[in-house]
């Protein structure tokens, strides 16, 4: 069996609910972001500590990719998802027949396989329509 690689260390885990983003929130002035950063952008604080994210957003548009990329076969989607605590993250999205997709429809966090490399199996986050 392919050995299972995420895509990013820490960037997500599996929850109760299911997938999990984790982001960090500065102490300073509260900000949180996604990935995770060393200094806080907004007030340059350093003193952040890691948070879960919601599961779930609304979908704040999306694109489809028609042409084939290094790893994705088309037709494939990547989108931007406004989530709860006020920010906004980039993900690939999976594309439902019978969901289309719609800005504000809502969305939630999955993990999935992305791409394998050699005997490696690479996962990553990604939303889908509820
Ligand atoms: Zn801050």
């Amino acid at each position: 069996m392919a050995e299972q690689v995420p895509i990013r260390e820490g960037a997500f885990v599996q929850g109760p609910e299911g997938a999990e983003l984790v982001g960090n929130r500065c102490q300073g002035c509260g900000q949180i972001f996604f990935p995770k950063v060393q200094t806080c952008l907004t007030c340059f604080g350093d003193n952040l500590e890691e948070t879960r994210l919601n599961r779930k957003g609304e979908l704040y548009s999306y694109a489809i990719g028609h042409m084939p990329s290094m790893h994705f076969q088309p037709p494939y989607a990547i989108g931007y998802i406004n989530l709860p605590e006020g920010i906004r993250v980039f993900a690939p999205l999976k594309i439902r027949d019978d969901k289309p997709f719609e800005a504000g429809m809502e969305m939630e966090v999955v993990i999935d396989h992305l791409w394998t490399e050699g005997d490696r199996d690479i996962l990553g986050y990604m939303f889908r329509p509820v």
